[in-house]
């Protein structure tokens, strides 16, 4: 079968990688020629091309673009390929994609492999990113069956675990477990530069240590990403914020009030819900 990959990045070159060693023909298409190089010396596609005609042979497509260019990407595309063609793409926000994407192409299922790293480009690209890792497809009532059961056997052969729910709900669950953490981990990083005292701003710095390196680690991450998470998810974002700064209104009472037993009691249910979220 032969598998098109729209935007050789991160994501498009690791879907790469896996789906020609499970012996699909994989075709890539990106921006830059360079790239489209890079990505068949790497052996991340079979052939690849800065032409969007290279994907009229594809029986399913991912784009793997930015989010921003998903939807314009898609309404180029469209124009090379036959109706059978399948669309799914890995974008991190579902409701806006799949609400733009589903009345031009009826064989469109929203996906998000819930898996990357830091870094981008075809050079970040890895094999095995999905092993293990869990896989959202938002199909809805209207998704022609046989177009998400070919979709899955893709996604099941990159060793991902598939989860299925509506697009308004991935918004939602990745506003709490993804966005929500980019915001606070910013604001804390923020909170802490506005120490007052140079002398112990620069004390604060040398003596940070893995505490700080995890819970900064997102918030310090790529800021065109975060924008992204904002602009494109900012509905469910603003309601997690909101959620999150009542929770901390409700910290910074029970320490003004000095309510230790409260404070423990609530230190002590949070250590018991951390696992349902990490294990
Ligand atoms: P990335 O490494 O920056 O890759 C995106 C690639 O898209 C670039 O390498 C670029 O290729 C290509 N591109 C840009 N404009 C294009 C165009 N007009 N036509 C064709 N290709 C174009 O980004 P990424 O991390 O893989 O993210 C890609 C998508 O995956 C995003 O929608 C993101 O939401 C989603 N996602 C990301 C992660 C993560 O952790 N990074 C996880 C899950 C899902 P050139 O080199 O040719 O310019």
């Amino acid at each position: 079968m032969n598998i098109g990959i729209l935007g050789l990045g991160l994501i498009g070159g690791s879907l790469g990688y896996d789906l020609r060693s499970q012996g699909y023909h994989v075709l890539g298409v990106s921006r830059r020629e360079s790239t489209c190089q890079t990505a068949i010396a790497l052996g991340s596609v079979d052939e690849a091309s800065v032409d969007l005609s290279l994907l009229a042979t594809a029986e399913v497509i991912f784009i793997c673009t930015p989010i921003a260019l998903i939807v314009p990407q898609v309404e180029q595309l469209i124009a090379h390929l036959s109706a059978a063609t399948i669309i799914t793409d890995v974008g991190s926000v579902k409701a806006p994609i799949v609400k733009a994407i589903s009345p031009l192409w009826s064989r469109f299922v929203g996906g998000h492999p819930m898996a990357g790293t830091t870094d981008s480009g075809i050079e970040a690209a890895q094999k095995n990113l999905f092993v293990d890792r869990p896989y959202v497809l938002t199909p809805d009532a209207t998704t022609p069956k046989d177009a998400i059961a070919i979709l899955e056997e893709i996604v099941r052969s990159l060793g991902a675990k598939i989860y299925y729910c509506q697009p308004e709900q991935h918004d939602r669950a990745v506003s709490w477990i993804s966005h929500l953490p980019v915001m606070v981990s910013a604001s804390l990083i923020t909170a802490c530069m506005g120490e007052t005292d140079p002398e112990v701003l620069k004390l604060a710095q040398n003596l940070a240590s893995s505490g700080f390196r995890d819970t900064s680690r997102v918030g310090g991450g790529n800021p065109e990403l975060g924008v992204m998470m904002a602009q494109y998810n900012r509905q469910a974002l603003l309601g997690s914020l909101q959620q999150y700064r009542h929770n901390l209104d409700e910290f910074i009472n029970l320490i003004a009030q000095e309510d230790w037993t409260t404070l423990e009691a609530k230190l002590s249910s949070n250590q018991q819900a951390r696992p349902l979220f990490t294990e």
